[in-house]
């Protein structure tokens, strides 16, 4: 087989201990899963989880800056834990999702809020204010042999060192195996597809020259100098 132009390099992840590094077929975002969180967006908390995407190339690794976005005035930071799935499926059962995941990561869910915003109040698709270049800012991979599984964990952003966000992977309304669990209900995962897994409260904006660090304890951080 040929192509009629160079295909495009696989998007991956740096892996703790390892030169390989983790490839990456699709990114799913877990919108609202903390209550906190959840009130700050004037959401009911009660709903189940819902999804929406990020192409793989917005990915951002190895602590790279990222010019600030086109398009938005108030480029905001999200805190979230990263799962990255070894193994998919379909209809997983929430006590055979563990078994399926490769690894953790802090991950940083950057969000063009105004125009989240806008397409909210429009009833139209969230993609442009989610998914666009350079919206998925990710730390190195640990794989579970290497820090077990994460239900709880504190976890922190900090701009230019002042704390925005802090709190715990245990207040997730939906936990990791359900968010599995809910997810291959909808669509086939995948070997090498990321899950973003929600962010608690205390989102807000990231200024042109200021550097953005998601924390997770016993997985690192990822740093993001913006602009
Ligand atoms: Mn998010």
């Amino acid at each position: 087989m040929s192509y009629v132009m160079p295909p495009f390099p696989v998007p991956s992840l740096p892996v703790e201990g390892s030169d390989a590094r983790f490839p990456v077929r699709r990114i799913f975002c877990v919108g609202r899963n903390y209550e906190e969180h959840a009130r700050e967006m004037g959401a009911d908390t009660r709903e189940p989880p819902f999804f929406f995407t990020k192409p793989a190339d917005a990915l951002v690794t190895g602590n790279a800056a990222i010019p600030y976005p086109p398009a938005t005035q108030d480029l905001h930071h999200e805190a979230e834990l990263v799962v990255a799935m070894r193994a998919g499926g379909v209809d997983i059962a929430p006590e055979a999702a563990l078994d399926l995941i490769w690894g953790y990561a802090p991950g940083n869910d950057l969000t063009r809020r105004d125009l989240q915003a806008a397409a909210k109040a429009a009833r139209r698709p969230w993609d442009m204010g989610k998914a666009f270049d350079a919206s998925a800012p990710c730390g190195t991979l640990v794989p579970v042999s290497v820090c077990g599984h994460i239900s709880r964990a504190r976890i922190t952003c900090t701009v230019d060192g002042r704390v925005t966000q802090d709190a715990d992977i245990a207040d997730m309304i939906w936990d990791v195996p359900h968010i599995i669990a809910h997810l291959s209900g909808l669509v086939r995962l995948e070997p090498g597809d990321l899950i973003f897994t929600g962010t608690p409260a205390g989102v807000g904006p990231v200024a042109r020259g200021q550097t953005v660090r998601v924390e997770i304890a016993g997985l690192g951080a990822v740093e993001t100098k913006v602009g």
